[in-house]
C-alpha cells in the first residue's frame, strides 16, 4: 500500500462533509474554504510524539481520540465551534490494522461534531501525530486577558483524573485488564477527554477570561493571571475531584494531582459573580465549580500563600 492508497482508504472517508460553508478541493494541493460572512477563523495545532506524550504501544484508536479531543479543547477555550481539522501523520511503517483503528478513533469525533478531516500530510519516521484544528467564531473570542478583580474563578468537570491514570498506565504497562472500576474510570478520563465545546460557547456571553487545562491548574491559572494583570486566589478545599480519584489516591494526593497534573482538558474561566446562575442553568449537564476569586495584584495564590513553588506544569525543554 503506497502513501496515496493509504490516504484514500483511511483518511479520505473522514473528509465527507455536508457542511456547504466550505469545501472545495479537499484532496487537491490545497483545501480551499469559503468562510461564512461574519465568521472569524480560529486555528490551533498540537503535536503528540511517541515516548513523550504517550507510551509506546498505546492503542491506536485511543491515541487518535485523545489527540483530536485535546486539540479541540483549544477551540472550546476560545468559544469557537469546530469546523474542520488537518492531520500530519508520521508513521514508522504502514500497518493497516493500526491505521484502521487510528481512523476509527478519529471518526468518533468527526461524527459527533460534524468535524471533517480536510487534508494533511503523511510521512515516514518515528510515530508522531500533529493535528491542526480550525473553528469558527461569530463573537469576540474568549481570551486569557480579561479577568477582573472581583470575578469568580471556576472550572468544569473534575481535575487530576488523567494525571492519576498516567501512573496507572506505567504501572500496568498499558494493559487495561485487571483494573478496578475506579482505575478504569481514570483510564477513560485519560483516553477520552471531552472537549468542552458547548461550555466554551456558553461562556462567550458571560466569561471575562478562559483557558483550557492541558498543563495543570496552577500553570494555567498563572497564564490568566499574567495575561490579565491580576492575582488568582484559589481555595484548595473547593477543587473538584472525582470520588474515584479520592478513593484511589486519598485526599492529599488527589489535591496535588488536581493542582498540578495535566491532560484533563477541562476549562478554567473567570466571570462576574452575578453571571454565575445563568451560566449554570445554561449547561445543566456539566459540573461547574467555583474555586476562588480574582484579586488585584499578580500571580497565583493557594489558600492565601503564593503558589509559585507549586507550579509543576510540564514545560518542554526545561
Ligand atoms: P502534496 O505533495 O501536494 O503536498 P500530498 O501528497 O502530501 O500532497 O497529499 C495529497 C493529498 O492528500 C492532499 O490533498 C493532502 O491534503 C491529503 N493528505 C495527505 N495526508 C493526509 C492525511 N494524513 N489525512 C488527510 N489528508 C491527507
Ligand atoms: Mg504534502
Amino acid at each position: 500500500m503506497n502513501e496515496f492508497q493509504l490516504i484514500e482508504r483511511f483518511f479520505s472517508p473522514l473528509g465527507q462533509t455536508d457542511n456547504e460553508l466550505f469545501v472545495t478541493g479537499n484532496g487537491d494541493d490545497c483545501t480551499v474554504l469559503t468562510l461564512p460572512a461574519g465568521a472569524s477563523l480560529c486555528c490551533s495545532i498540537d503535536t503528540m510524539v511517541e515516548g513523550v506524550h504517550f507510551l509506546k504501544g498505546a492503542p491506536a484508536d485511543r491515541l487518535a481520540y485523545r489527540s483530536l479531543a485535546g486539540a479541540m479543547s483549544d477551540l472550546a477555550a476560545m468559544g469557537a465551534s469546530p469546523a474542520f481539522f488537518t492531520l500530519a501523520l508520521t508513521l514508522p511503517e504502514v500497518n493497516e490494522a493500526w491505521l484502521a483503528r487510528f481512523a476509527a478513533g478519529l471518526k468518533k469525533l468527526v461524527d459527533a461534531y460534524n468535524f471533517p478531516l480536510l487534508g494533511g500530510d503523511t510521512t515516514k519516521g518515528p510515530l508522531c501525530i500533529s493535528i491542526q484544528v480550525h473553528g469558527l467564531l461569530y463573537a469576540a473570542p474568549l481570551l486569557r486577558s480579561g479577568a477582573q478583580a472581583g470575578d469568580i474563578i471556576a472550572v468544569s468537570g473534575t481535575l487530576g483524573d488523567a494525571g492519576a491514570a498516567l501512573s496507572l498506565l506505567e504501572k500496568f504497562n498499558m494493559k487495561s485488564s485487571g483494573l478496578s472500576q475506579e482505575e478504569q474510570y481514570l483510564l477513560e478520563r485519560y483516553y477520552s477527554p471531552s472537549p468542552r465545546i458547548a461550555l466554551g460557547q456558553a461562556l462567550l456571553s458571560c466569561a471575562s477570561s478562559c483557558i483550557d487545562i492541558s498543563d495543570g491548574l496552577l500553570a494555567e491559572a498563572a497564564h490568566i493571571a499574567k495575561a490579565s494583570s491580576v492575582a488568582l486566589s484559589l481555595d484548595s478545599d473547593k477543587l473538584p475531584v472525582s470520588s474515584e480519584l479520592l478513593f484511589l489516591k486519598g485526599k492529599e494526593r488527589a489535591r496535588e494531582l488536581a493542582l498540578s497534573a495535566g491532560d484533563d482538558y477541562e476549562l478554567l474561566f473567570t466571570l462576574a459573580p452575578e453571571k454565575w446562575e445563568v451560566l449554570v442553568a445554561g449547561v445543566p449537564e456539566l459540573r461547574l465549580s467555583q474555586i476562588g476569586v480574582v484579586q488585584a495584584g499578580e500571580g497565583v495564590f493557594l489558600d492565601g500563600l503564593r503558589a509559585q513553588n507549586l507550579l509543576k506544569g510540564y514545560q518542554h525543554f526545561e
